[in-house]
């Protein structure tokens, strides 16, 4: 039976390029940045090394780089951080229906804490619009935060015409970019936004480490509370090893950047299209033009059959996708995004996320064609509804 992975934007492998510059700061280079002596400080070599690394991805400065615990943290940092730091100046935040967890439910808890939340709808393919951005913004806006790619069905926000528009209201901008570094060019001087989320383990590097970029001269409180680490920002002994790790990732993600989203690009295009001809009854969900997704993701709804059937079969045989985010993998709701696209619950349970990357080839994209036509008849011939008069 062949292996085929195909939720890249679940996590990623790490490439063996990253796991070997990781290797030495588990063992010879072991020592702790604070420290001042030598193999403290070699330690601390490999942290600045990382933020140069980071940075460079996303045309930052060094010093605008945290490094966080993921990309969850920094999410979490960023909404509570400015809530507290803008407070005088109002208690509104704005965001999407279609964020991940880490931003909404961020939300919802300081919805029990006084701030007032507005969540923004979005069309049928998962779009903001500018001008719904700016017929919220009120007197006591603090801050704006619309992901840049979303994780489920991988549309691309239009970033830098929102971030004008909260930043002639004078409305800090923070983007969610997880789904987005290594997929999409990012240069946060051209988007003109304040703070990006980011994390290691969706770029080929570790899980458990990520890193928000703050704008210079922007100010907010520390999120976790102890020593001087990451400039008083961010307390606790460095994750050096992983920091080192989403620095080479970051590196070969500025590199490849372009060859890496063509191949994606190249096999989603083609899962598609053979999908489409070998497969009746199913809509794509999220943008259809192409050039508007993350270009690894594919996101399609099977008439008449639960999607959870489809991963288990598929699961049976060697293949990993998902149904809505893996965060909500656990939870039997509709997925809130397909939900904010307007998806019929009925369609929105027939939804599977495929999503290519790097180690994808030609014959994974065959194999999986061949096993979700079986499966999807095989489903279809059982279920209830199929065919049913007024199934919608
Ligand atoms: C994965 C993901 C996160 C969370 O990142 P972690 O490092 O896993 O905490 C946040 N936002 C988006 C859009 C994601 O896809």
């Amino acid at each position: 039976m062949r292996n085929v992975y195909m939720d890249y934007s679940a996590t990623t492998p790490v490439k063996e390029e990253v796991v070997k510059e990781m290797i030495p700061y588990f063992t010879e280079k072991f020592g702790n940045p604070s420290s001042l002596y030598a193999p403290g400080l070699e330690a601390k070599d490999g942290l600045t090394k990382a933020r140069q690394q980071v940075a460079e991805l996303i045309n930052a400065e060094e010093r605008e780089i945290f490094f966080t615990s993921c990309g969850t943290e920094a999410d979490n940092w960023v909404i509570e951080g400015v809530a507290d730091a803008r407070k005088n100046k109002g208690n509104h935040i704005i965001t999407t229906k279609i964020e991940h967890h880490a931003i909404l439910h961020t939300c919802q808890y300081l919805e029990k804490h006084g701030v007032e939340v507005t969540y923004l709808d979005v069309d049928s393919e998962g779009f903001v619009s500018p001008a719904d951005l700016e017929a919220a913004i009120k007197d006591t806006t603090i801050l704006v935060s619309i992901m840049m790619v979303n994780n489920e069905v991988g549309t691309i926000q239009p970033i830098k015409e929102l971030a004008a528009i909260a930043k002639s209201h004078d409305v800090l901008f923070h983007t969610d970019t997880v789904q987005a570094i290594g997929n999409i060019p990012i240069d946060v001087k051209e988007l003109g936004v304040d703070f990006i989320s980011m994390s290691a383990h969706k770029i080929y590097g570790p899980k458990g480490i990520g890193a928000l970029y703050k704008r210079a001269g922007i100010n907010i409180p520390s999120f976790v509370h102890g020593g001087a680490q990451e400039k008083k920002k961010r307390a606790g002994t460095e994750n050096t090893a992983g920091i080192v790790g989403f620095g080479k990732a970051a590196e070969l993600a500025k590199r490849d950047l372009y060859e890496h989203a063509a191949h994606s690009d190249k096999l989603r295009r083609m899962l598609w299209e053979k999908i489409e001809a070998e497969i009746p009854n199913i809509t794509l969900n999220g943008p259809k033009d192409f050039t508007k997704r993350h270009p690894g993701n594919l996101n399609i709804s099977f008439d008449f059959v639960e999607g959870e059937s489809i991963l288990l079969l598929l699961d049976a045989n060697g293949i990993s996708v998902s149904t809505g985010s893996a965060c909500s993998s656990e939870s039997l709701d509709t997925s809130h995004v397909l939900n904010a696209l307007n998806v019929p619950p009925e369609k929105a349970n027939g939804a599977v996320r495929f999503t290519v990357g790097d180690f994808t080839t030609e014959e994974d994209i065959d194999y999986v064609v061949e096993k979700l036509k079986e499966i999807v008849a095989k489903l279809r011939e059982l279920s209830p509804v199929n065919g049913m008069e007024g199934w919608k």
